[in-house]
């Protein structure tokens, strides 16, 4: 299956998609995360991206286009990947678009996570994140680690994401609304969307989503 996953930052994308690429044995791709690893290791597309990612702006089309492209062409992502974070903008999804078609492919699904804006705020602030694997998401009150600062899944440090204080996720959440949300009506028009409600636990996320994907086959 070839999927889109949407949503506000907060929105638990990351989390979800975890889970549903293991789910479905497909690969999943975060352009935030690749930017990320870029950063860490101290290349020049990371020294390009850091300064967007921290004023929560977009990172430019031509360079984030051609990383998403290159991870998609891996051969792990030949049968399939679910993509977290990209598209993120009408121009990212025709250029997505046009790949697929050389390639002679077509997306299945795109999931719209659904989360009212005061709870993504909440969520985000709290937000602390495993080094060692970023789908180790943890929140200081919803979800507190047994102890402080330590992943309960491996034990690694968690961080709190430079993007993730109060005025970067307002910044984040604008240029959702105004750059990523009319990509929801770009792939309506193609009868791509599934909404689902983002909020509960996990696991019961999961199954939503899970139902979504399959009625949509
Ligand atoms: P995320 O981890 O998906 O929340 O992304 C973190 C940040 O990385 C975003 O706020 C952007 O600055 C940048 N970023 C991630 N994906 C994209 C994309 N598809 N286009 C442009 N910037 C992106």
């Amino acid at each position: 299956m070839r999927i889109v996953l949407v949503g506000p930052p907060g929105a638990g994308k990351g989390t979800q998609a975890a889970y549903l690429a293991k789910n479905l044995a497909i690969p999943h791709i975060s352009t935030g995360d690749l930017f990320r690893a870029n950063i860490s290791q101290g290349t020049d597309l990371g020294k390009k991206a850091k300064a967007f990612m921290d004023a929560g702006e977009l990172v430019p089309d031509e360079v984030t286009i051609g990383m998403a492209r290159d991870r998609m062409n891996q051969p792990d992502a030949i049968g399939g990947f679910l993509l977290d974070g990209f598209p993120r903008n009408v121009s990212q999804a025709e250029a997505l678009d046009e790949a697929l078609k050389e390639d002679g492919v077509t997306l299945d699904a795109v999931l719209d996570l659904e989360v009212p804006e005061e709870e993504v705020v909440k969520r985000i602030a709290g937000r602390r994140i495993c080094r060692n694997d970023s789908s180790h998401v943890f929140h200081v009150s919803y979800s507190a680690p047994k102890q402080e600062g330590v992943c309960d899944v491996c034990g690694g440090e968690l961080y709190q994401r430079d993007d993730d204080s109060e005025a970067t996720v307002r910044k984040r959440l604008e240029v959702y609304h105004t750059q990523t949300e009319p990509i929801i009506d770009y792939y309506k028009a193609q009868d791509l969307v599934v909404t689902i409600p983002a909020l509960g636990k996990v696991e019961e996320v999961t199954e939503r989503a899970m139902a979504a994907l399959q009625g949509g086959e």
